[in-house]
């Protein structure tokens, strides 16, 4: 019984963790798309699972919700024993998302289920397609989401992100439960960077209701209720600017370094 069990699970069962990219399927990759067609069970919260609505037909589909990941990572690990099973989480799985717990989860529990996890596109790369090329160089990503880290830790380390001068893009900028979070991380930019640094918001990047917005660091306060959960920050570093086109603001370039080398 015990190695039946112990075959099945290798030849049959495996779990998938599928980036699913910002939010057009078309943003996922060739990759994550043919596992997410594979699988005959895909499990994740409501909010992703919408987003990839048309690769769900015929599969057993498993709605889990926010706040409930890690009971999430437990059942997918269960359905996997001998079944082939996708978690859905947006972005990149890895980046702010469900990889890390499933992981944890299956370390800690000694699963012997096969995972992989599928690489996909990240919000801070997508939305920055939006702005122009904001990051163009090295770069530092931050998640003002208090909830698994503790506030004080993240307020450290942002001083220490904008010391350095380089752009800074705030994942979980502003929801409901924390609305007071940007205003705090926006005042620790401010100790280090000039007013007219360039600021963007990308809101819902490659979904439905994408809108973004072109400001500077002096000017962010009063747009900062534009910003939302469903959107992503750059705070540019010292080489960025705005391209202005008559008055318009066309994008957000940083520039890598070519002008120090080449004339153009
Ligand atoms: N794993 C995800 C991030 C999850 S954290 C990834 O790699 O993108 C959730 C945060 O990501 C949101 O609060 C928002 O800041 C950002 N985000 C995710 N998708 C986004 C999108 N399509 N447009 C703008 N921001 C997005």
């Amino acid at each position: 019984m015990e190695v039946l069990l112990l075959q099945s699970r290798d030849n049959k069962g495996k779990l998938y963790i599928v980036s699913t990219g910002p939010g057009s399927l078309l943003q996922m990759t060739p990759g994550a798309l043919k596992t997410l067609g594979e699988a005959e069970c895909v499990i994740g919260n409501k909010f992703y699972l919408d987003l990839v609505t048309p690769m769900l037909a015929k599969k057993e589909v498993i709605t889990s919700s926010m706040g409930q990941e890690v009971d999430r990572a437990k059942k997918a690990l269960e359905l996997a024993e001998d079944r082939v099973v996708a978690m859905v989480s947006g972005g990149d799985a890895g980046v702010y998302g469900m990889a890390s717990i499933v992981l944890e989860v299956a370390e800690r529990s000694g699963a012997t289920v096969p995972i992989e996890v599928v690489p996909g596109v990240t919000a801070a790369v997508s939305a920055a397609a939006r702005l122009g090329s904001p990051l163009s160089g090295d770069y530092i990503t931050m998640s003002l989401s208090d909830l698994l880290t503790p506030w004080e830790e993240i307020e450290r380390r942002l001083d220490l992100a904008f010391q350095m001068r380089v752009p800074v893009v705030l994942y979980n900028p502003r929801s409901r439960g924390r609305p007071h979070n940007l205003g705090v991380a926006i005042g620790i930019a401010r100790r280090h960077l000039p007013a007219g640094t360039p600021v963007g918001v990308v809101k819902n990047a490659y979904r439905e209701g994408e809108e973004r917005l072109i400001t500077t660091l002096g000017g962010f306060e009063e747009h900062f209720t534009f910003v939302d959960m469903h959107s992503i920050v750059f705070i540019g570093g010292e080489e960025t600017r705005i391209w202005r086109d008559e008055g318009y603001e066309r994008g957000i370039i940083t520039p890598r370094g070519y002008h120090r080398k080449y004339v153009y």
